[in-house]
């Protein structure tokens, strides 16, 4: 299997993933090795495992990536979340994001300003996690990804052309030089 990153339109991008119901099989850290590996490398502050091709609910980010306006001496929070979804969703704030898979696309969409979220940990262990800020950001955007919604669907249709149109006209021209 590969795994190297998967960027739109790949189909696995629109799908919703599989649960994880294997937590005895050795395959699930692997997954999760591999995908902190190509975080890493990519310089992302999240994963969804359907970026890199892995067919599963399975998440996993590092706030201490990236360069993003953390406070002095604030610790930035790395993790994983298998199965994860958002419970509960409070107040509204817009969201500059980029995408790993979306290469050169940047775009400022509403997100809730903080979310409850549940999961499990690589154990099979419930977890909860209340988010603010940056956090929430990241939970909000990596959860979408593992149910199929890639950030642009937050945007009106109108600019949703927009941004695609450019997208792909960029995408030609890479491919092109
Ligand atoms: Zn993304």
């Amino acid at each position: 299997m590969s795994y190297r990153i998967r960027t739109w339109p790949d189909k696995i991008l629109k799908q919703k993933m599989k649960e994880v119901d294997f937590f005895d099989d050795p395959k699930l850290q692997e997954y999760i090795n591999v995908m902190f590996e190509k975080m890493y490398e990519l310089e992302g502050v999240g994963l969804a495992a359907n970026q890199i091709g892995i067919p599963y609910q399975i998440l996993v980010l590092d706030t201490n990536t990236k360069k993003y306006d953390q406070q002095e001496g604030e610790e930035g929070v790395k993790m994983v979340l298998i199965n994860p979804k958002i419970v509960e969703k409070e107040g509204q704030i817009e969201s500059t994001e980029g995408c790993l898979s979306f290469p050169g696309v940047q775009i400022t969409i509403p997100r809730a300003e903080k979310v409850k979220v549940v999961a499990k940990n690589e154990k099979g262990e419930d977890i909860e996690i209340d988010a603010d800020d940056f956090l929430a950001i990241v939970l909000q955007h990596e959860i979408d990804h593992l149910n199929g919604i890639p950030f642009i669907n937050h945007l009106s249709p109108v600019k949703r052309r927009m941004v695609l149109e450019k997208y792909f006209k960029t995408l030609k021209e890479t491919a092109r030089a």
